[in-house]
C-alpha cells in the first residue's frame, strides 16, 4: 500500500511526493467536504473519505458513528462498504482512497482487507482548509 500524506486541502499542495496532479486535489476536497457535512449534521467526528476508480468517485462517506449508536461507522469504513456493494466484489485493488485524516488502526485494516493500494491522508495535526 502506498500512502500519501499531504499537509493542507487548498489551492496549493505541497511538493512532498511525485506523480501527483491536481485530481487528487479535488478528490480530497471531496472528502473534506463529506466530513464538513458529517459534522454540520451532527452524524459524528470529522472525518470524511471517497474512494476513486478510474479517476472517479464511486463511494463517499462521513463519519457516522453519533448517527447509528456504531462505534464502527467510520468514514473510510462506510466508503469501503459503499464501494464494495456498487463493484459487487470485496477486492478494491483498483481503487483510492482519499480520507481527510490518518486512518485509525481499524480503518486502516479494512483498507489493507479490501486490497486498496494508493490511499492519500491529511497530515495528523494539521486542520484542512475549505
Ligand atoms: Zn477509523
Amino acid at each position: 500500500m502506498v500512502i500519501l500524506s499531504i499537509e493542507k486541502v487548498s489551492g496549493e499542495r505541497t511538493e512532498k511526493f511525485s506523480g501527483w496532479d491536481n485530481t487528487m486535489n479535488d478528490f480530497m476536497k471531496e472528502a473534506v467536504k463529506e466530513a464538513v457535512a458529517g459534522m454540520r449534521d451532527n452524524h459524528g467526528g470529522p472525518f470524511g473519505a471517497v474512494i476513486v476508480r478510474n479517476n472517479e468517485i464511486i463511494a463517499r462517506a462521513h463519519n457516522e458513528v453519533i448517527k447509528n449508536n456504531d462505534p464502527t461507522d467510520h468514514a473510510e469504513m462506510i466508503a469501503i462498504r459503499k464501494a464494495a456493494k456498487e463493484l459487487s466484489r470485496f477486492d478494491l485493488g483498483d481503487c483510492e482512497l482519499y480520507s481527510s485524516c490518518e486512518p485509525c488502526p481499524m480503518c486502516f485494516a479494512a483498507i489493507h482487507w479490501a486490497k486498496i493500494k494508493k490511499c492519500i491522508m491529511v497530515v495528523p495535526g494539521k486542520m484542512p482548509q475549505k
